[in-house]
């Protein structure tokens, strides 16, 4: 799933810290949110449907949620319908003892595991990917919950930044490809774990460290201990689309400020796709770093020439296709004294379908743009992304089957400049080659099973 999580340990306002920090976390999963807090006897859960604001209407819907620890979960489904049962955190017994799970990330071998689970007695409550990992840390022989999950850890594949409630622990583990973020924090000498430091920035923790790929945090009475039980990989697999796209600009993840490497993108693009042009505008909100770092580079005057609905989900990761084209329309309005008679470069981070974009370029030619120079700060998505974005299958992708200019004249734009691979790389932090570029080059770091889509398990027959 494409999912924000958020951990405390050791605060007597445990789950009244997470729901605060699931708000920062919104932007990852607007289908459905939980928490799940402990007191050392026991666990507490409430989940539902929609936003953070509508499952937790106020703090008095946190008065069940006792203790010092909790964890959260705002979802977004890549594997699994959007129905309730679905929603995380998911808490089972296990051994005799509650535990709960938040996952963010898809993991590749779900099919054929949860195949031989079932096939061997195991009863499936939910259509997610993230519950195998509960059966199989049921089976372990091994004696700690830390343990057992390890073992259970150890037979899935794929991307996994996960937290883990027991009644009196909170446990944080990264995959040792590293593909989601997770961020280390400590307030008021309490531990906090977030996707994304701008959930630690909202309730005032200090950010401490990014938790590695392949560690496992264990947070408990006696304070925190970390080991590495995975085999080392090959190499790592950072999502370069949490960059792109994903990951809030307020946000630090994978060591650098994500602000300050998508302004690089939108720098690196001016220069690869200039444009004779007047204007620069975003296509809010994920998309305004980046075209600033496009008007910074080319000299273009940059303008807000279209006006964002907050109130409204992202399109994107709105899952039923057939109201998107509506929601277009709903979400953004273009700003008319701005466009007319300009000639507009409008920047966007990825071009997924196309169909957003066709139906903005017309919105912009009907404010009375003269001309609409659309340029793509990221090369273009020809791969599906198995490992938690949601575009699962080469037929959803417009790259997948369409060249650049065809791509441009199916969205009516007068050019069109998708920034190279080079060009994206060269904006990235640290290591180039630490980074997943799949669904740009379909060079999968993790082996997949065959395309899926996120339904598959769905009414499974063995
Ligand atoms: S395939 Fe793309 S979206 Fe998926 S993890 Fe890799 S870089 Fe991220």
């Amino acid at each position: 799933m494409d999912c924000g999580i958020f951990g405390v340990y050791g605060h007597r306002e445990a789950s009244r810290l997470t729901w605060l920090g699931l708000y920062a976390l919104q932007h990852r999963g607007d289908e459905g949110a939980g928490i799940v807090s402990g007191d050392g006897r026991t666990l507490y859960q409430r989940k539902g449907m929609g936003l953070v604001a509508e499952v937790f209407p106020g703090p008095e819907s946190l008065e069940p949620l006792k203790g010092h620890l909790a964890i959260g979960h705002t979802r977004y489904s890549t594997t699994g319908a959007s129905v309730l049962a679905n929603v995380q955190p998911f808490v089972a017994n296990c051994k005799g003892e509650p535990l709960a799970i938040a996952h963010n990330g898809n993991l590749t071998n779900t099919y054929t595991l949860r195949r031989e689970l079932e096939r061997t007695g195991s009863l499936f409550q939910t259509t997610m990917d993230s519950e195998v990992i509960v059966h199989l840390a049921a089976r372990s022989d091994m004696g700690s919950p830390v343990e057992r999950l390890i073992q259970a850890l150890n037979q899935v594949r794929g991307a996994f930044s996960l937290l883990f409630a027991t009644k009196d622990e909170v446990i944080a583990v990264r995959d040792p490809y590293g593909f989601r973020p997770l961020s280390l924090g400590r307030l008021d000498g309490a531990w906090i774990a977030a996707s994304e430091t701008c959930a630690l920035d909202l309730i005032g923790a200090d950010y401490i460290r990014d938790i590695e790929p392949g560690e496992v945090v264990v947070f408990g009475d006696d304070g925190i201990r970390s080991f590495f039980p995975f085999p080392e990989p090959p190499r790592r697999a950072f999502c370069i689309f949490e960059y792109i796209y994903f990951s809030r600009p307020d946000s630090r993840i994978f060591g650098d400020y994500v602000d300050k490497t998508r302004r690089k993108l939108g720098k690196n693009l001016a220069l690869e796709h200039p444009a004779e042009a007047d204007i620069v505008i975003s296509v809010p909100d994920s998309s305004n770093t980046a075209a600033l770092g496009y008007a910074s580079r080319s000299g273009l005057r940059y303008e807000i020439g279209l006006i964002r609905n907050h109130y409204v989900g992202r399109t994107f990761i709105q899952p039923d296709q057939t109201i998107r084209d509506f929601k277009v329309k709903v979400k953004f309005n273009p700003v008319g004294g701005v466009l007319k008679d300009r000639r507009v470069v409008v920047v966007e981070d990825s071009i997924v379908r196309g169909t957003t974009m066709r139906q903005l370029v017309r919105m912009l030619r009907e404010a009375g743009a003269r001309e609409v120079h659309v340029r793509v700060s990221c090369p273009p998505i020809r791969f599906p992304c198995f490992y938690g974005m949601d575009f699962q299958t080469h037929g959803e992708l417009i790259a997948s089957k369409r060249s650049v200019e065809e791509i441009r004249e199916f969205i009516g734009a007068d050019s069109l400049g998708y920034l190279s691979k080079e060009g994206m790389l060269d904006a990235m932090p640290g290591n180039p080659e630490d980074y997943c570029t799949a669904c740009f080059d379909g060079e999968y770091p993790v082996e997949v099973e065959e395309e899926t889509g996120k339904l598959r398990l769905e009414g499974m027959v063995l």
